[in-house]
């Protein structure tokens, strides 16, 4: 459900990421509202400066509902639901006056409380019942944000609620246009369609990401066959009756495992595996959901879903977001080109077979181009697991934000979650002491667990109704250490995390995250660029003593290494988000065929048998139609990089970013924040220049 944010994967085949480079991605589940998260209390002036180690808070701080078994879910559900109903019937007879925007803005606030964490539990709860317990109460909160998206009674308040400034006029329109596009204006037959169209899609979606997440996928191999892998990977795993080692398709485990596996097989087994998650039920829910989405937009009179979408995202059209990417494949393709043929060479010589009989399979690429970093610039992503401790790394992204930013981080000891072993903390402005927000850290994988990265935004701040945000980071580390990819990623996604902790709105509606989706990325990506700088590595020392500090070569050799296989990765990239829109796009389309065509066109081809759209679920979610939007917002997070050139470290330039942008959501568009940040309006000049370097 509105769940929020960013995953990051590692390997130039995954979605997300790749060559140290986060793309992360995932949801907002798209119609349910038109809301999202922040905090209490304005950003005021705050500065970061020598504070003390993060102190223990006693008494604990704000818990996670509990739910003890699946009917106490289901009755939590319930109670939730009877309760939602009874406040949506008040707010209904509220005449659209000056205070309407508030009171509403309110009741959304306690459906949020009701719905978000409830139904986020189905990501990463640890018993199966609850889980699905929290999927069906999904559905059900599903029926009423489609419901009350249409509810007349609100749209005509709305429309007539009285503004007093830019922030109340925007969110209006939001309002206007998230009722609109829920089908509010159409004729009744029209309307009850759109509904049923948009309680199906969500099913399917459900559905969809159900199939990846509890396959339990495990192949099997020798020891002989793990030749080149570290043993961290895999030397505690489980074992079949034949003493062969389980592996599963997990990030920490295949991104390394494709790395670095010697025998081709193994890496093509794997591969395979990965390419085909979600398997043919889920090309059919693809094909089902695309149609589905098409018949939704043409409700509406838009040609198609993409268009339909679009109108409301920084791109405005796909001819302005297809355009952009012609733009990103002309400036790779080349270097895409020449990468791969310094591959083969790389094969052929490791092989020892001649250059004319190499070719670079699609399972070979992330291996050789991590023996390409080895052999040309002596990078070894293993070698920084020793420098970086799971728990030490998060303290370090946590200082990185105290110092830049100006909060604080008080972790809660005691405090009870999802799951024993995820964290609680508070954050509070360094300057006043203030109160803004919570974030719950959940590190490392385990069964049935979302096994990619994300932020889910739980609550909405506002400083109207001194509301502190609160926010779930989620990830799967190896309790070894982390890569400085890794590192990058949790990153990225604290920075999601982040941008809703301190957001300052007045209304919850419009609180951090509640962006358009082609700029959503941009804080989280502009954050990842600060792992490569040494002065903000030696961080570290502060919250680690008795740590190994990086060694310079290899954090210079890292910084070389990580240009390398650029120009693989924004063509894969490119591919992803030009097949999502050709997929949402006029013409009718099946899923695979589209993909296969695709896939076909590009220097390494299509792999007979393989279905890679089966397990983008992106697409089939809340990014549907918004792929591009990684891309896009990777624009504005270099552009707004350049403010930091000189100093990441910089709390005077922290601290305007984080009032100019982070704290203030969704009340402005995008390009205005960001050109109150950077003094003009943002450009590609430094996305373009970085693809050239
Ligand atoms: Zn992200």
């Amino acid at each position: 459900m509105r769940r929020f944010v960013a995953s990051a994967v590692r390997g130039i085949e995954s979605w997300a990421e790749s060559a140290g480079r986060t793309l992360g991605g995932d949801c907002f589940v798209l119609p349910m509202k038109f809301n999202v998260p922040a905090l209490i209390l304005v950003a005021a002036s705050a500065m970061s400066g020598a504070q003390a180690a993060p102190a223990t808070l006693h008494p604990p701080g704000p818990a996670f509902p509990e739910y003890p078994s699946a009917e106490a879910l289901k009755s939590a559900c319930d109670r939730g639901l009877d309760t939602a109903k009874t406040l949506l019937k008040a707010i209904e007879h509220r005449p659209g006056d000056a205070r309407w925007l508030m009171a509403y803005d309110a009741y959304s606030a306690t459906i949020e409380d009701l719905s978000a964490p409830i139904t986020f539990v189905s990501a990463v709860h640890p018993d199966k019942a609850i889980r699905d317990a929290s999927e069906a109460c999904e559905l059900r909160w599903n029926d009423f944000f489609s419901t009350q998206g249409q509810n007349e009674h609100l749209y005509r308040a709305a429309k007539r609620a009285r503004v007093s400034d830019e922030t109340d006029r925007q969110l209006r329109k939001q309002l206007i246009e998230g009722f609109e596009d829920a089908g509010v204006g159409l004729a009744s037959d029209q309307r009850a369609k759109a509904k049923a169209l948009n309680d199906r899609i969500a099913e399917l979606g459900q559905s969809f990401d159900r199939n990846i997440r509890d396959a339990n996928v495990r192949l099997a191999f020798t020891e002989a066959e793990l030749a080149g892998v570290p043993e961290a990977i895999w030397k505690t795993a489980k074992r079949d009756d034949q003493g062969r080692v389980l592996l599963g398709l997990d990030a920490p485990t295949y991104f390394p495992l494709v790395q670095t596996a010697t025998v081709a097989a193994t890496r093509e087994r794997m591969w395979r595996a990965k390419t085909n998650e979600g398997g043919e039920p889920n090309l059919k829910l693809l094909a089902e959901i695309t149609g589905l989405r098409k018949q939704y937009a043409s409700l509406f009179g838009a040609a198609s879903w993409d268009e339909f979408v679009l109108r409301r995202r920084m791109a405005l059209t796909p001819g302005r977001a297809n355009a952009f990417l012609d733009e990103v494949k002309n400036a790779v393709q080349d270097r895409e080109r020449s990468e791969l043929e310094d591959l083969r060479r790389l094969k052929a010589e490791q092989t020892g077979q001649s250059l004319e009989a190499s070719r670079i399979e699609r399972w070979d690429r992330d291996f050789y181009a991590e023996r390409m970093r080895q052999a040309r610039f002596k990078v070894d992503q293993e070698a920084f697991r020793q420098y970086f401790p799971p728990q030490e790394s998060l303290q370090f992204a946590l200082k990185l934000i105290e110092r830049l930013m100006g909060v604080r981080y008080q972790r809660v000891e005691g405090a009870k979650a999802w799951h024993p072993e995820v964290q609680t903390y508070l954050v509070s402005d360094a300057t006043t002491g203030r109160s803004l927000a919570t974030l719950w850290v959940d590190l490392y994988p385990r069964e049935g667990k979302y096994n990619h990265a994300a932020v889910w935004g739980l609550r909405g701040g506002a400083t109207a109704q001194k509301r502190a945000s609160q926010a779930a980071l989620v990830v799967n580390f190896d309790r070894k250490g982390l890569t400085l990819d890794e590192l990058e990623t949790l990153l990225h996604e604290l920075g999601h995390s982040v941008h809703g902790n301190l957001s300052a709105t007045r209304y919850s509606l419009q609180a951090g995250t509640a962006v358009q989706r082609d700029f959503v990325e941009a804080p989280s990506q502009m954050l990842e660029d600060w792992v490569y700088d040494k002065r903000v590595l030696q961080l570290f020392a502060d919250v680690c003593p008795t740590c190994k500090p990086v060694p310079d070569a290899l954090l210079a050799q890292a910084e070389a290494a990580r240009r390398y296989g650029k120009g693989m990765f924004f063509a894969r990239q490119h591919l992803y988000a030009s097949y999502d829109l050709a997929l949402y796009g006029p013409e009718p389309q099946d899923p695979m065929a589209l993909w296969s065509r695709m896939e076909a066109a590009t220097p390494l081809g299509y792999v007979a048998g393989t279905m890679f759209p089966a397990g983008f679920s992106h697409i089939a979610g809340g990014y549907s139609a918004g792929y591009y939007g990684y891309l896009w917002s990777l624009v504005v997070a270099m552009d707004m990089r350049t403010a930091f050139a000189a100093d990441k470290l910089s709390p005077a330039v922290g601290r305007r970013y984080r009032e100019t942008v982070l704290s203030q959501g969704g009340q402005r568009p995008p390009q205005v924040l960001v050109r109150n940040f950077l003094g003009r309006e943002f450009n590609a000049k430094a996305f373009f220049d970085d693809l050239k370097r």
